[in-house]
């Protein structure tokens, strides 16, 4: 089985693809409240969020992702100032993916609905099953029995070793997001007042 997973837009114009290494990914929901005004912002909820209002994403390294077509269409947002780059595409509104808005930093959460999958069969082979629902207490409507209110501590030794791991072989670069430390794209910092 190809350890690749091909990306691309609702429209077509933004392709890339993603190595599966081994140990070097989570495959989370998050239903946290920015990642749900994220989704309005973009006004595509519909396309982008389950019916709890979560996000469906990958976590891994820059290093293995690439955007093969459309840079040109990458566009970025942060909610606050000093938050993290939410990078989507300008021309169907889709969410890219999150990093940090540092270029050190090896982290990056791509949206599993650029993913192709020929069915959900193959996209649970190759992702595993969801192994951390968090936020739970942003759900939309009751919190699902299986996800956890917010971000469980149990879980942070996996993402420290992560981390360090991707830090020590400099998996931060290259990233599709940054050109060296500049981000690849114009960050636009949303208003407080234009995200309530
Ligand atoms: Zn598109
Ligand atoms: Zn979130």
């Amino acid at each position: 089985m190809s350890n690749r997973v091909e990306l691309e837009c609702l429209c077509g114009a933004v392709k890339g693809n993603i190595k599966l290494v081994p140990r070097a990914f989570f495959h989370v929901h998050c239903l946290c409240c920015d990642c749900q005004k994220f989704a309005v912002h973009l006004s595509n909820q519909k396309n982008i969020l389950d019916e709890h209002g979560g996000s469906e994403l990958l976590q891994t390294y820059p290093e293995l992702m690439k955007i093969t077509q459309g840079q040109d269409k990458i566009s970025a947002i942060q909610l606050k100032e000093k938050g993290i780059y939410r990078w989507y595409t300008s021309c169907c509104n889709m969410p890219i993916a999150n990093t940090m808005n540092s270029a050190k930093i090896p982290f990056v959460g791509v949206s599993v609905k650029l993913m192709e999958f020929s069915n959900e069969q193959e996209k649970t082979d190759k992702l595993g099953p969801v192994t951390l629902k968090a936020f739970g207490k942003y759900s939309i409507g009751e919190m699902p029995n299986d996800v956890h209110a917010t971000f469980p501590l149990s879980f942070m030794p996996k993402i420290i070793s992560f981390m360090l791991k991707g830090i020590f072989r400099k998996r931060n670069s290259p990233s599709p997001f940054f050109n060296g430390k500049e981000p690849v794209a114009t960050v636009d910092v949303l208003s407080k007042g234009k995200i309530t």
